[in-house]
């Protein structure tokens, strides 16, 4: 019997308060709130009479901190659920802080303005010290760490797919199947197909930034000293046969999960992340880049400012949108080479979600349902305190066990292959 604030109500919250309502013992009271409280009253009122889960809705701005506190002192809250865009995670955080909630997001910290002064000075020193140049890293959540612990605080950062599941299945084969892993490659296939010439599956502005970005990869040089590796974007380009999706092209990227498991995981070598891509979607990519859509600095047309990748966003189709028209399936897993008594070990962790099926279920498409599930799953670990550690953490930072039943459970089951074609 807990209460979750979910702050947010788009395409992955919609999914992960879908789920919240199936499970009333635990989620005895939820209250979705955005800027927009209309979204959250329609959610609400589409969900009351099916559940016992007592939904009620509030409007706030998460960009303030002093907004999401004065919200958390009304609704008192166990947990809020930040399901809401990577630019509130701090001030998010913040209010928790102050109100003595527990937090959880699923995407790591970035800011919305890429050019603010104070943010630019911090990541150059980053860019240069740690050697990748993507917007997000870990380091603004990380410096809560001392705070969430003295607070007796857990906040639990990252409980999507991708980041999320990934980590759990880091933490699971390392658990279950080897005594040591060396490398780990995480495979994000996307085999549906929404008919549309270019469309973005979340939320675009997210989504286009971390794919137009440089990629990069952890890597160990001779000596044993692990560092990153970076890469002119989409320059790294393998084909890979997919269970029950087929041949795919994939790219490596930068992802948010790579910089913890290079720290979690002892004796790890090498991590990768590859995400499928359609020659169609980097085409229209390429182009919207190189005309400056893809840009955060307002300029003035016709007496008034105009953020290109926002405007972007007003044309392009509403991820939400896609559920009934996406056919196909996806495919997201980890492939870890290590060694298990001594001797050599492959293994290959990995889920198979049907977009139809998921519509079917939650009228979402899945990379929706791929990225709610986990949040609810993560948010009922920490309501009933099976993910219960004082700090800032990841999810392979915790007993992946009852997490992964939880998944199982609530729709993404795994399946294992001994003998995985590895990646060169
Ligand atoms: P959407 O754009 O569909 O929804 C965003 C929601 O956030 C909206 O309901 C919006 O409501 C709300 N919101 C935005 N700004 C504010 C604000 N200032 N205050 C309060 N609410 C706000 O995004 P998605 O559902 O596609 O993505 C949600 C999150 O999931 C993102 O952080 C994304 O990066 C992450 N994600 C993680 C993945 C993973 O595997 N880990 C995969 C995919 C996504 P309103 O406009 O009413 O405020």
């Amino acid at each position: 019997m807990a209460r979750a604030l979910i702050i947010g109500c788009g395409a992955v919250a919609t999914v992960a308060i879908k789920k919240c309502c199936t499970c009333s013992e635990v989620f005895s009271e939820i209250c979705i709130a955005s800027r927009h409280r209309e979204n959250c009253e329609k959610l609400a009122q589409e969900l009351r009479p099916n559940t016992k889960t007592v939904i009620t809705t509030a409007a706030v701005d998460a960009d303030k901190a002093e907004n999401v506190s004065a919200l958390i002192k009304q609704y008192k809250p166990d947990l809020v659920m930040n399901i809401a865009l990577p630019y509130q995670d701090l001030a998010i955080m913040d209010a928790c802080l102050e109100c003595g909630v527990n937090y959880m997001d699923t995407a790591n910290y970035e800011p919305e303005n890429i050019d603010d002064p104070e943010w630019r000075k911090v990541y150059d020193k980053r860019c240069k010290e740690k050697g990748f140049s993507a917007y997000f890293d870990y380091s603004w959540q990380w410096a809560y760490k001392e705070k969430f612990e003295k607070a007796g605080l857990t906040a639990l950062l990252g409980s999507g797919f991708d980041p999320g599941v990934s980590q759990a299945y880091c933490a699971y084969a390392l658990k279950h199947q080897f005594d040591t892993i060396e490398e780990i490659d995480i495979l994000d296939c996307n085999g549906g197909d929404h008919g549309y010439k270019f469309a973005t599956n979340f939320n675009p502005e997210i989504n286009l930034r971390e794919v137009s970005a440089p990629g990069s990869y952890w890597d160990t040089d001779e000596n044993g000293k692990g560092h990153w590796v970076e890469i002119p974007a989409m320059s790294i380009k393998r084909e890979y046969e997919f269970a029950q999706v087929g041949k795919k092209d994939m790219y490596l990227l930068h992802h948010e999960e790579i910089e913890s498991l290079a720290q979690n995981i002892p004796g790890i070598k090498r991590i990768r992340f590859f995400m499928t891509f359609g020659q169609s979607y980097l085409d229209h990519m390429r182009c919207l880049e190189d005309v400056g859509m893809l840009s955060t600095q307002p300029i003035k047309f016709q007496g008034q400012d105009i953020v290109p990748i926002q405007f972007l966003k007003a044309l392009l189709p509403d991820p939400a949108s896609l559920g009934p028209r996406t056919v196909g399936k996806t495919n997201i897993g980890c492939i870890f080479k290590g060694t298990k008594d001594g001797k050599p070990k492959t293994y290959y962790l990995y889920n198979v979600c049907d977009h139809q099926e998921c519509y079917k279920e939650l009228g979402s498409q899945a990379i929706a349902y791929t990225t709610g599930v986990p949040a609810m799953c993560g948010a009922m670990m920490v309501l009933t305190g099976k993910w219960n550690k004082p700090g800032v953490h990841t999810v392979e930072e915790f007993d992946p066990d009852p997490f992964m039943e939880a998944l199982t459970k609530y729709g993404l089951p795994w399946n294992e292959d001994f003998n995985p074609v590895l990646v060169d």
